[in-house]
């Protein structure tokens, strides 16, 4: 049965984008999926430049389908965002994410916890009610669970935008800023949100040691982001190279493949032990 699901996965992959009633299959399982949770989350490692602790992950959804094997986000959480399944879904992450991370917490592991919010969650009048219920419930200190919002969507409606972050920072959480440098920021708008981190986009870190106009961007963000009194997380760090390159610009966090991929939450601990932290 698993080498079939590979075997779909790879077919359901391709012509996925260009078929509509596949789109509409997708639709009505997803449905189910979520009645049936079938979804995982896995946890990608946040690590700090200076010491290269541990200092966070990133929790990133995959559906784990019957059929079709592990499905990534990309192919679901757009279709999901089409209707409010992405509200339910998005409830269900955030609830999973906190559980684990206070089971963690409870067994001495000292983690921030970053959950990536849709547009239309952003949108959401259950937004506040879910954060406040599952902030209450676990017991949650301010700075363990951050909320990543890209660029473009908190740019998108920048006043509700506004009222929402700043209603969610009353709530303890940490908020950032996801893609950044690939929407367009009004930095009038950036100044006035509560937020705690800027995410560079890893489009700017690939070749950020060969291409000087990368490297002038990244420093350029860091630099706008320690002004703001922003820390700064660099995505898609897969080199040694990059990441001293990130380190010696100041910024303070990197996450990508260098460190892992994102992991189940068993594997990660495992991750986490093996390295002796
Ligand atoms: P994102 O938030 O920008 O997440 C980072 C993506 O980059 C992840 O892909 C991650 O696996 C990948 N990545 C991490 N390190 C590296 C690296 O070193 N090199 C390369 N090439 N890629 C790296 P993933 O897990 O497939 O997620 C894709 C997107 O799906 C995410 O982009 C996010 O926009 C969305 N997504 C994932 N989980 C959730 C979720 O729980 N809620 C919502 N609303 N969106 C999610
Ligand atoms: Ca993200
Ligand atoms: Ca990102
Ligand atoms: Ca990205």
């Amino acid at each position: 049965a698993k080498a079939a699901g590979r075997n779909n996965y790879q077919f359901f992959d391709r012509s996925m984008s260009a078929n509509a009633s596949e789109r509409l299959a997708l639709q009505t399982s997803l449905h189910q999926a979520i009645a049936q949770q079938q979804f995982v989350l896995h946890y990608q490692p946040q690590i700090e430049t200076g010491s290269g602790r541990l200092v966070g992950v990133e929790v990133l959804v995959r559906w784990q389908h019957p059929e079709r094997g592990l499905v990534p986000p990309n192919k679901f959480i757009p279709i999901a965002e089409e209707s409010d399944l992405i509200i339910r879904l998005g409830e269900w992450i955030l609830q999973e994410a906190c559980r684990q991370l206070s089971l963690w917490h409870a067994g001495g592991l000292e983690l921030r916890v970053a959950v990536n919010l849709s547009a239309r969650q952003l949108r959401s009048k259950n937004l506040l009610r879910q954060v406040k219920d599952v902030v209450l419930k676990h017991n949650l200190q301010p700075g363990q669970l951050e909320l990543e919002i890209t660029e473009s969507v908190a740019m998108e409606d920048a006043d509700n935008t506004l009222r929402m972050l700043a209603q969610l920072r009353e709530l303890g959480v940490e908020l950032a800023i996801d893609d950044f440098g690939t929407g367009y920021s009004s930095l009038s708008h950036l100044k006035l949100m509560p937020l705690h981190r800027l995410k560079i986009d890893r489009s700017f870190v690939k070749d950020i040691e060969t291409d000087p106009d990368d490297a002038a961007i990244c420093a350029a963000t860091i630099s706008l982001a320690h002004n703001l009194g922003l820390s700064v997380v660099a995505e898609g760090v897969e080199t040694e190279a990059q990441f001293a390159f990130l380190g010696n610009l100041g910024c303070e966090c990197a996450q990508g493949f260098l460190f892992s991929k994102p992991l189940p939450a068993a594997e990660l601990e495992a991750w986490i032990r093996a390295r002796g932290q």
